[in-house]
């Protein structure tokens, strides 16, 4: 890995970044105020007329068997498989409670003889009482001894009755390592039951999208086995992998530029060469453009920049490139690229040999009407930078999960990003909101806090999101912050709010203070040896690049000015900080390239002075104030 690192900063540049964020939000507060009303009282209306009776309707594989379609309120679902899914939403959302305690029963009742329920005297209880008052909120680490007796071979039943798949590794971490999350088998049928929900909704809004194709840049990631021998990888890399995804039935709703082999080729360059080569040979096809998360469509965007001349050379010539090696890929690229093109050869080369590459999305596929990318949460920073390259085009999100379940769709996805919320479904797992309060006493395991249900949190309240599951985590904290927008029928309606303790994000790698500190203590050792120290630090994740990379600003305290830390060493720092961040840091870095070099930037003495000056003149306490430790945040504290 290499860093890099730029000495000498002031307090104005500091300063521009944060008045910069901070008047990008009220503008964008302004131009969204008008549509809030009108968006809540959309929600409130049903996908289904009113007075219909859905409670004739029990599971949605039932009435997949066979039922009339449906029309809805907001437009005709598109098919017969549409109504259903409407229907599923419908009957879901509209008995939320009911369905949340029937799946919490499910789950007390199949795992009852588990050695955690025991261990904690619920003796085959499945009501919610019995279970809020015997069983403790836990975090990932509490859980951390059983998840080890799993990884290393214990098939007893600890979590689950249902034996343990394989582990999902979170993006988030635990003392720098990703975070182990068990799962069964069975929980690739929720997944899949979700994913076949959005398109549903989407086509709802926009129509015609059964006539072309997605164009989607999806990637399988690096597995290992625990000592036990037990997979563990994400959990995409999981669904991509799957029999659920590999044999989808035809959809033409859903249909992809990528073929399978691309997909899942480990490799990442051969992978994504050949999904672009498809959305470059099928342009005209194209009518959605998109990635789990913003960042990752950016850095497709990156890779045309880079590799265009060699992608249009194989479409004039109608040959693969030599560097994709990977036999099976071969072999399905030579039934896609069958003969040269040269005329689309020469419109790519026209487009993206210029500097402007403003709205090349459009440019190169001018039949897409949205991007389907996350832009909520940490992937809001990459807004800007899609508007650009997307020339406008709405930017979607659909969903909201996580390795430890997936959790609920946005009902109107194509609402603007500021406005998304996401509608929980109640089937996918047990949900408890503990309310959450910035300056509340932490929790404790022993006087358990009173958590709140689904269905009863309360509109404007913000909330940490605690889940019970089918694969046997029992009141866990998700460390996601959200907050109540709406409810849709009875299930109420989430924005995505922050992770809890995450300074830093460029991809799905999520630093927190803790570990930018050691990284910090770990560089800054370097320096001693020219009696020089840090004294005060902040930092910043510069999205405007791709691929997005940390800065960090140091300020120093040289003793010795005659021998002050040379630019070698500052380059050092760099790459001792980044060796000690976290392991999905590290992966994304150098396996991935999704985050670029670190880079320190040596701030002029007194600026952080001058930055407590600047934050007391805004209405800071003097006795309270505190570095920042990410410059957004101060941003949004002192817009506070
Ligand atoms: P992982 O455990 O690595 O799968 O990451 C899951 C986490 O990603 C969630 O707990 C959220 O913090 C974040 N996340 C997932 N979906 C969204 C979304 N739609 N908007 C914002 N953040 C999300």
């Amino acid at each position: 890995m290499e860093g890099l690192s730029v000495v000498v900063e002031d307090l104005a540049s500091l300063v521009r970044i944060l008045v910069g964020f901070f008047l990008a939000r009220l503008h964008d507060c302004a131009s969204v105020a008008p549509f809030v009303f009108q968006h809540f009282a959309m929600c409130r209306r049903p996908l289904l007329p009113a007075g219909y009776d859905v409670s004739a309707h029990r599971t949605y594989s039932e009435r997949e068997r066979g039922s009339k379609s449906l029309s809805s309120p907001l437009g005709p679902p598109a098919c017969d498989k549409d109504s259903k899914a409407l229907l599923f939403i419908e009957e879901m959302t509209r008995k939320a409670d009911a369905v949340q305690e029937r799946v919490l029963g499910e789950i007390l009742l199949r795992n009852a003889k588990t050695e955690y329920l025991r261990r904690f005297q619920l003796n085959g209880a499945t009501d919610r009482d019995t279970f809020k008052s015997k069983i403790p909120v836990v975090s990932y680490e509490d859980l951390l001894p059983d998840i080890q007796r799993i990884a290393n071979g214990d098939r007893s039943s600890i979590f689950s009755a249902h034996p343990i798949s394989e582990f999902l590794t979170s993006s988030a971490t635990s003392a720098g390592e990703s975070k182990l999350m068990p799962t069964i088998h069975e929980e690739l049928d929720r997944r899949q039951l979700l994913y076949s929900l959005l398109m549903p909704v989407m086509n709802l809004y926009v129509s015609g999208l059964d006539k072309g194709k997605g164009l989607y840049f999806l990637f399988v990631k690096a597995e290992t086995k625990t000592p036990g021998g037990l997979l563990a990888r994400p959990v995409l890399t999981s669904y991509y992998k799957s029999e659920h995804f590999k044999t989808r039935p035809y959809d033409p709703y859903n249909v992809y530029t990528s073929p399978n082999e691309a997909i899942l080729c480990a490799d990442s360059f051969q992978s994504m060469y050949t999904q672009m080569l498809c959305g470059l040979l099928m342009r005209e096809e194209v009518l959605r453009v998109g990635a789990v998360f913003a960042s990752g469509l950016l850095r497709a965007i990156r890779f045309l920049q880079l590799h265009w001349q060699q992608l249009a050379h194989d479409i004039s010539a109608g040959a693969l490139n030599p560097k994709i090696t990977d036999p099976a890929l071969r072999d399905c690229m030579s039934k896609i690229i069958v003969k040269p093109n040269p005329e689309l050869s020469k419109f790519i080369t026209q487009e993206c040999s210029g500097e402007n590459w403003e709205g090349i999305i459009t440019r190169i596929w001018p039949n897409t009407k949205y991007l389907d990318v996350i832009v909520t949460g940490a992937m809001a920073q990459y807004i800007p930078t899609l508007e650009y390259y997307g020339g406008g085009l709405p930017l979607s999100c659909t969903m909201y999960a996580s390795s430890e379940c997936y959790f609920g769709l946005n009902l109107k996805p194509m609402s603007n990003p500021s406005e998304v919320s996401y509608t929980i479904m109640p089937n996918m797992c047990y949900c408890e909101f503990l309310p959450h309060e910035p300056d509340a006493p932490a929790v404790s395991r022993d006087s358990p806090p009173p958590l709140v249900d689904l269905a009863d949190v309360e509109v404007g309240k913000q909330y940490e999101l605690i889940i019970t599951t089918y694969a046997g985590l029992c009141r866990y904290r998700v460390g996601d912050i959200l907050q109540v927008t709406d409810f849709y029928n009875s299930a109420p309606q989430f924005r995505f709010i922050r992770r809890k303790n995450v300074l830093l994000s460029i991809d799905s790698d999520k630093t927190d203070e803790a570990e930018l500190q050691k990284a910090g203590d770990n560089a800054s050792a370097l320096l001693q040896e020219f009696n020089t120290s840090v004294v005060e630090y902040t930092s910043y994740a510069d999205a405007k690049s791709i691929p997005g990379h940390y800065v960090i600003y140091w300020e120093l305290l040289v003793k010795e000015p005659a021998n002050p830390p040379t630019h070698e060493v500052l380059n050092l720092c760099c790459l001792a900080m980044e060796e000690s961040l976290n392991s999905v840091y590290r992966q994304i870095r150098v396996a991935d390239n999704s985050i670029g070099p670190l880079e320190i930037r040596v701030v002029k003495n007194g600026t952080f002075e001058e930055l407590m000056d600047y934050a007391i003149s805004r209405g800071a306490s003097i006795n309270q104030y505190k570095v920042p430790r990410v410059c957004v945040l101060m941003l949004i504290m002192s817009a506070l």
